[in-house]
């Protein structure tokens, strides 16, 4: 039998981040952030984070170099998933998610996606590199790790990303569309990624790429609070404190990761 734990893991890791390093210095920022005697540990719905059992921080990966990050990632969550019912990841930039939905596609073969963002991350390649953060979602569908993928935010399709989303079937709900996201709703579990530049930079200026046009932060908290779904993983990545503007953006990232465990709770 699982236990009905939550792990929460950080991934410092930006190695294949295109523009900017920085991302791989979060995970400590967003926990540091969480804990800051500005703010408490309850919830919207009423859960004192600080006095359940039932989550803990489980530390970082331990990352060598860019060659065996994602080998050590996918065996880290794989091995918490044996012991652990849901891992919440902190990152790094968006590459992680790869290895991370390779671990989960071993325990829950039914697998659903929901993934917040400004790009679509389907690229092919990037720049050569096909690990790169642009391009996670080509390797989890191109894999069939994901038996549906959700996009939602997006404001940055270009051509060669709309035929991805074609080949691999994704649904698109467009930034300008995006209050059709407020009540989604999924049969079998769901992994949600959150790439915080889904935001509007006004919220979360602490990102590599500044997409205007974004969600507000409540607009992103409603979107997990009205979640009709069984989430059973989420990550939180992209966060790039060298851009943040007093540490506004860390604190988004934290209330977050406090929301998605209080959705998780809400299941157990
Ligand atoms: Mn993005
Ligand atoms: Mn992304």
């Amino acid at each position: 039998m699982k236990s009905e734990n939550i792990a929460v893991l950080g991934v410092p890791f930006d190695g294949y981040s295109t523009y900017l390093r920085g991302a791989a210095k979060a995970p400590g920022k967003i926990l540091e952030s969480l804990h800051c005697d500005s703010s408490n540990l309850w919830t919207e719905n009423g859960i004192d984070l600080g006095g359940r059992t039932d989550w803990e921080t489980v530390g970082d990966v331990d990352i060598k170099d860019d060659k065996t990050a994602f080998s050590k990632i996918e065996d880290r969550v794989g091995s918490l998933l044996k012991d652990k019912s849901r891992v919440i990841t902190l990152g790094g930039d968006h590459s992680i998610t790869y290895p991370i939905v390779r671990a989960y596609a071993g325990a829950y073969p039914e697998l659903n996606i929901l993934h917040l963002d400004a790009h679509p991350d389907l690229y092919e390649e990037l720049g050569g590199i096909r690990h790169s953060h642009a391009c996670p979602f080509a390797r989890i569908m191109e894999n069939n790790l994901a038996s549906k993928l959700v996009q939602a935010g997006i404001r940055t399709l270009n051509g060669h990303q709309k035929e991805q989303a074609e080949r691999f079937k994704v649904e698109i709900i467009d930034m300008k569309n995006i209050e059709s996201a407020m009540d989604l709703s999924f049969d079998g579990p769901v992994y949600l990624s959150i790439d915080l530049d889904c935001l509007d930079p006004a919220f979360a200026p602490g990102v590599s790429h500044h997409e205007p046009g974004g969600m507000s932060t409540r607009q992103v908290l409603t979107l997990i609070q009205t979640l009709d779904a069984d989430l059973v993983g989420a990550d939180i990545v992209e966060y790039n404190p060298d851009r943040d503007l007093n540490g506004v953006t860390g604190m988004v990232a934290a209330k977050l990761l406090k929301e998605i465990l209080a959705r998780m709770m809400e299941n157990n």
